[in-house]
């Protein structure tokens, strides 16, 4: 007869439970720790411990938060929680961007759906309503940052629309202004007529754009070379309207160029018999193409440098436009596409300006900030520049230097807000020189000063910073920092006062910066100066300009904050944007960058590496993964995805984190269950510890110091890998399964149990640390479920000290080959129940032949436990043909056999002993347990 003995069975114990239910709970942890001040009770006890200052890049206040935001800002968490674990006070203020056109923009929609003029609200009303637009949304936002699980100061964010932050932007740009880098110069802008300001690079959008295309003859009027007389030299424009502030015409030095006479033509060409052309050799046939010429004949070849001292007539000479057009060299110029000649129209594009700069040319100022020609522009004045390439090709035809017209469809600048097309136009605008106090070279340096991950953010931010013009920081709007500065109304130079600029200062800090805006300029300026003199500058400052300066009043003045930070960490677009401002901000007042280092992650598409967006509805919003799976799947997949590249996500990705999941939550749960009722008391000596178990303590060893090389270069990709690998391969699969029978049916007392118990006391400690940085709530969760406690929480732990001596590589060399072994073993058995000659592994005892020094690794090892079967003989002899094999495991062969002798009715091995003793169902060791320890 058989005995019931299932209780006096070991089983695990837990209520931790399997399904984890996180869109209902992971809002419940939240509540908790802010009801027992994790924030503060981290910030108190890590006071005082190596500081580590990741400094936010401030997320724009104007919506919903989007995956993109969820990515960056899990990520900036995982670094923050894994640095304060690792011990160190890893204090995070998070921010956000308020100023700028995006809100403004916003305001004026409402406007114009309610019917309302912008211009006819005060302007302080105006900001009023961008201010409350702003605060709205960094609530909406702080609430789904926080609903992420991310930890930081949400109860003193900073903003860049604090009263005290914007004194401090504008301390900031008075620190350019008294050292003379800050000047007010005439420049080409990317400009939005739509909007009418100009734009920052970040702001311009390039999309496709079709374009009226001309072949103009500037006719030669004067020159060195004989062979250009009477020959007209031929530009390519996409732009005609630009031909109104064209001053000169660019050649490339290095090029070859032909004097061509046409002696041929088709009957619509506006090329005549007998005219000489001058064009760039290579570009020779396409342009007599386009001009429908059929026949020419080559006068002569000339190279660039031919063309100096050459003045050509402007095509519309005799029109108003009688000024002379030199050719000058430009290195900008290609043989790639048009004639070989390109038109210069300093005004109106960023080397024009710079060429006719060189060659001491005027940059008229012919288009108007809505677009429209000035009143001086003759033929056009009035007209728009998008309804001027007609009448400008018209005009050109009209005097005949029309030679050909086309279409073309190409990359064109447009507005990222409004999508209209941009132009370039010459306005008075605020520049901080790039020249001025070595700026370009001190940041240069600092570039070389700061770490980059990946390494090659260095040679991107490098190379922009080597060729970038200087900052533009002023922009015609209103909701911003004002661009705090007084001109001198005769000379046009700003004053430079140290003592007008605090006044200033103190006022916007006492105020807010509207009141710059409503002051009386004597409040300022009086008593040193004459407020009538001074014009007070009505612009305001980019936002580049507010988030590049937050170093300066986020860090800088808070000792337990400091500067410069250990970290700026955003997406990769920030080189040309927060990367680079926060730098040029930073060198040019303080001479060095804000960080120490910069981290960049990649962007995220859909699951078929599709860019996101609402048309094509491939988008995965963050909101609704928190709501379906939890945030906690969100996180996972952040720490699962290599961020050096761009990211994917969508459905199946989702379903895999889940499945991912479970499977770390499982071996939680397991923990949890085995280490029921486990006390100090029953910790076994180091001495004790059998070689399987030193063998799980080497790994957590390996695991630890990849953790920890994981936090250095902020790989946790590689960490979390390793770490899940090692939950279900190592664990689950292995040591668990294993250590099954001697949890569940050894005796308590016995050492075996006792050191699989000690082991998995050490393993709970471990994982539950190392996933917290991560699954901040899940950890959390398995933590308290051990160790129950009002208040305490598992992100108040640092990580685990791992002892040197876990560290045992020669036994891990040879388990790696008892582990081959057992491969071989587990595929032979399941083929055998999968023929149903036997139940569970536990009826058999295979032979397994193997070489000697494979047999050598089992040395002291029982290798029946490792098998889970109830016996196994080890013959170093070589395979059976009819032997189980596995082709990665060479000369390693197991004939299953069946274990003789009786089932134990207890622990089910199947041993000849069974029967022997009494009660006669079982075996020794559980005849022994079920006598000696009651349960
Ligand atoms: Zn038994």
């Amino acid at each position: 007869m058989s005995g019931d003995y299932r209780s006096t069975v070991f089983l695990p114990r837990t209520e931790f439970p399997m399904k984890a239910g996180l869109p209902a709970r992971e809002p419940e942890w939240i509540a908790r720790w802010d009801r027992i001040g994790l924030w503060r009770r981290l910030r108190e006890q890590s006071r005082g411990r190596e500081k580590f200052i990741l400094h936010d890049g401030p997320p724009y206040a104007n919506g919903n938060i989007h995956i993109g935001h969820a990515l960056n800002k899990i990520l900036k968490d995982v670094v923050n929680r894994t640095q304060q674990m690792l011990g160190r006070d890893a204090n995070y203020v998070p921010g956000w961007d308020c100023h700028g056109l995006p809100i403004e923009w916003k305001i004026e929609e409402r406007y114009r759906e309610a019917g309302k003029d912008k211009d006819a609200v005060p302007v302080l009303d105006f900001r009023a309503e961008c201010r409350a637009f702003a605060a709205h949304w960094i609530e909406v936002q702080k609430g789904e940052f926080k609903r992420l699980g991310v930890l930081g100061d949400w109860d003193a964010p900073y903003t860049t629309m604090d009263h005290g932050a914007e004194a401090a932007i504008v301390a900031e740009l008075g620190k350019f202004l008294l050292d003379g880098g800050l000047y007010k110069g005439m420049k080409p802008v990317l400009w939005s007529v739509v909007e009418k300001t100009a734009l920052a690079e970040a702001e311009v959008e390039y999309e496709d754009h079709t374009s009226t295309t001309v072949w103009v003859r500037f006719p030669v009027i004067s020159t060195a070379a004989p062979e250009l007389e009477a020959a007209s030299v031929v530009i390519w424009t996409t732009t005609p309207w630009t031909l109104p502030g064209n001053r000169a015409v660019a050649y490339g030095e290095g090029m070859d160029y032909v004097v061509v006479q046409v002696t041929a033509t088709d009957a619509d060409s506006l090329a005549r018999d007998g005219e000489r052309l001058v064009v760039a050799e290579a570009l020779l046939g396409d342009t007599l193409s386009a001009a429908g010429v059929t026949g020419h004949e080559v006068r002569c070849r000339l190279e660039g440098r031919d063309f100096a001292r050459t003045v050509l007539a402007h095509p519309l000479r005799g029109r108003g436009y009688d000024f002379d057009v030199p050719l000058l060299p430009g290195h900008h110029v290609t043989e790639d596409q048009g004639t070989g000649f390109v038109h210069i129209a300093p005004g109106h594009g960023a080397e024009d300006f710079e060429i006719g700069r060189r060659a001491g040319l005027e940059t008229p100022e012919t288009v108007g900030p809505d677009g429209v020609f000035a009143d001086h522009v003759p033929l056009f004045a009035g007209r728009h520049v998008f309804e001027a390439d007609g009448p400008v090709v018209e005009a050109l035809a009209d005097t005949g230097r029309l030679l050909a017209r086309g279409r073309l469809v190409h990359s064109y600048p447009h507005s990222w807000r409004s999508k209209a097309p941009l132009i370039f136009r010459a306005t008075p605008q605020w520049f901080i020189s790039m020249e001025a106090n070595g700026l370009r070279d001190k940041a240069l340096a600092a570039i070389d000063a700061t770490r980059f991950v990946p390494p090659q953010g260095r040679n991107r931010l490098r190379a922009m910073v080597e060729t970038r013009p200087d900052w533009c920081v002023s922009r015609q709007r209103a909701w911003g920092v004002p661009i705090a500065v007084f001109v001198d109304k005769e000379t046009g130079e700003p004053l430079r006062d140290a003592a007008v600029m605090a006044r200033v200062v103190e006022a916007v800090k006492a105020e807010g910066a509207d009141v710059w805006f409503t002051a009386d300029p004597a409040r300022f300026l009086a008593p040193e100066h004459d407020p009538a003199r001074f014009e007070k500058v009505a612009d305001i400052l980019d936002v580049w300009f507010d988030s590049g300066s937050t170093h300066a009043f986020v860090l800088e003045p808070r000792a337990d904050l400091g500067a410069p930070a250990d970290l700026y960490l955003e997406g990769s677009d920030q080189h040309r944007g927060w990367f680079q401002s926060s730098l040029l901000e930073a060198c040019g007042t303080r001479g060095a960058a804000p960080y120490r280092a910069v981290l960049t992650h990649g962007f995220i598409n859909d699951e078929s590496g599709r860019k996101m967006s609402k048309s094509l509805g491939n988008a995965t919003a963050p909101q609704e993964v928190a709501d379906e799976h939890g945030a906690e799947i969100l996180r996972l997949w952040v720490v699962g995805s290599d961020y050096t590249e761009d990211l994917r996500v969508g459905p199946e990705i989702i379903r895999y984190q889940v499945d991912t999941y479970r499977r770390l939550r499982n071996t939680l749960r397991y923990l949890l269950g085995a280490l029921d009722g486990f006390a100090a008391a029953e910790r076994a000596a180091p001495a004790a510890i059998p070689e399987l178990e030193r063998w799980v303590l080497h790994r957590l060893f390996e695991l630890d110091r990849l953790l920890r090389r994981s936090a250095e270069d902020c790989d946790f990709h590689r960490f979390y890998s390793a770490l899940h690998n090692f939950c279900a391969v190592d664990l689950s699969a292995f040591y668990f399964d294993i250590r099954k029978d001697a949890l569940y049916c050894d005796a308590p007392a016995s050492p075996r149990r006792r050191a699989a118990r000690t082991v998995l006391d050490h393993l709970f400690h471990c994982l539950t640390a190392w996933l917290a940085p991560a699954l901040c709530f899940t950890a959390e969760e398995a933590w308290l479920a051990r160790f129950p406690s009002e208040d305490d929480s598992v992100h108040l732990r640092t990580f685990p000290e791992v002892p040197e001596d876990w560290e045992d590589a020669a036994l891990a060399r040879r388990w790696e080959r008892v582990r081959d072994v057992r491969r071989v073993v587990t595929g032979a058995l399941e083929v055998e129940r999968a023929e149903k000659r036997i139940g569970s592994s536990l009826q058999a005892s295979p032979a397994v032949y193997l070489p000697a020094e494979a047999l050598a690794a089992f040395d002291g090892l029982d290798a029946a436990e490792l098998f889970i079967t109830s016996g196994a003989r080890l013959l170093a002899e070589a395979p059976p043909a009819d032997a189980f094999t596995l082709a990665d495991v060479p000369e390693v062969g197991v004939v299953p056999e069946p274990a003789r002798g009786t089932k134990c009715a207890r622990c089910w091995r199947v041993l000849e002993e069974v029967g022997a003793g009494d009660p006669g169902d079982l075996c020794g060791r559980c005849a022994e347990v079920v006598a000696g320890e009651p349960v």
